[in-house]
Parts: structure tokens; sequence; C-alpha cells
């Protein structure tokens, strides 16, 4: 079993807390949000999802003097060439805007009829903020890009994101749907069962 007791998630977005959160649970860790130190948030100057991961969750360890964790993840779209990407979070500029970002992508797909895009997760762990040998662990979620809104939970994208499987989109899903099959359920999942082996 892993000696990990406290973890600081680097991160003040409130959905993906909410969910780390929930898919942490099994681990029995205290969990700690960097918005109980003077963490801010730091430059997330990569046009890699790691390397943006690797910056936040070494910054959250900086200032907490705790292990950290740090999710990077966004949405890409096949027609748009992978866009908004790692850009996710200000795809319509600052300051971030969900609701900017959503028109945007709608209006960017007006005439395609390809559709197809996939939200994608990168978790990176480390034990102290120069950790040599960080903890990587990524999913993928595959769906397609909606007109019309729908759903009032998840967040970001997640009411024009439809789910084949379910016939829905991850806004109408359960917080339990989403976690069991979502990118970032995925990636965490994989976390777990490292943790829980004891590897860290
Ligand atoms: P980050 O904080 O730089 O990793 O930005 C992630 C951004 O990607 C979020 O602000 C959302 O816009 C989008 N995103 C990532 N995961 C999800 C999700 O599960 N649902 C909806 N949007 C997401």
């Amino acid at each position: 079993m892993s000696k990990l007791t406290k973890l600081v998630i680097a991160s003040n977005n409130k959905g993906k807390l909410r969910e780390i959160d929930e898919l942490l649970a099994p681990l029995a860790i205290e969990i700690i949000s960097q918005s109980q130190f003077d963490a801010g948030e730091v430059d997330e100057p990569y046009q890699t999802f790691v390397e943006n991961a690797l910056a936040k969750a070494r910054h959250a360890s900086r200032c907490s003097n705790l292990p950290a964790l740090a999710d990077d993840s966004g949405i890409c779209v096949q027609v748009l060439g992978g866009a908004p990407g790692v850009n996710s979070a200000r795809f319509a500029g600052e300051p971030k805007s969900d609701t900017r970002n959503n028109q945007k992508l709608i209006e960017a797909l007006q005439d395609k009829t390809d559709r197809r895009a996939y939200y994608y997760c990168v978790i990176v762990l480390v034990r102290h903020a120069d950790d040599p040998q960080p903890i990587i662990v990524d999913g993928s979620w595959h769906g397609e890009i909606v007109d019309q809104p729908r759903g009032e939970g998840g967040f970001g994208y997640d009411p024009y994101f439809f789910v084949p499987e379910f016939g829905k989109t991850s806004a109408e899903l359960t917080a339990a749907q989403k976690n069991r099959i979502s990118h970032r359920g995925q990636a965490l999942a994989h976390l777990v069962d490292i943790l829980r082996i004891g590897k860290f």
C-alpha cells in the first residue's frame, strides 16, 4: 500500500476538483486543494499536456511542501487539427470562459459534418517539487460535438460533447457514469492501481 497520506491538487477548477476528489476516494488519503496555500496560478506555456501538468504539479508541491497532483486536459477536435487541445481552457482568450469557449467551438464547426472529438487528460504526481521520477498516467474519451447544449452536469465543453454509447452528452451523464468512462476517470483509475500496489 502507498505511503502517501496527503496530496495537494494543483487546480482551481471546481469541476475538475470535484471529479478528482471522487475518483481518489478509494485511496483514503487527505486531499488538499492548492487554494489553501498561496499558490496562485502557474503559467502553462507548453504545447504538450504533459509539460503543462508537470509544471503545475511542481509549482503546487513547491508552494505546499507536500506531494502534488496536477491534471492537464482538453478537448481535441479532429477537423480542427486537434484544436483547441492544450488551449482548451483559454480557447476564446482571457478571461477564461466556458460559455465563450463553447460558442467559438460551435462557430468553428458550423459548416463541418465531421464532428469527431476526444477529451484527453494527463495526470502527473510528484513526491516533491524536484521529483526526478514523476508518476504520469493518461486517458482519452471519444465522442462528437453537437450544436445544441444538453444537460446540467459536468463542466466546460460537456453540454456539447455527445457520447454515442449513452445517446447523451457528457453533461447529461451522472457523475458516476462520467467518472467511469471519462478521460480523467481512466487516468485516475491507472493512478489508483499504481498507488494501491505501493509503487509510490
Ligand atoms: P487546464 O486547466 O489547462 O487543464 O484546462 C482544461 C480545460 O479543458 C477545461 O477548462 C475545459 O475547458 C476542458 N476540459 C477538460 N476536461 C474536461 C471535461 O471533463 N469536461 C469538459 N471540459 C473539459
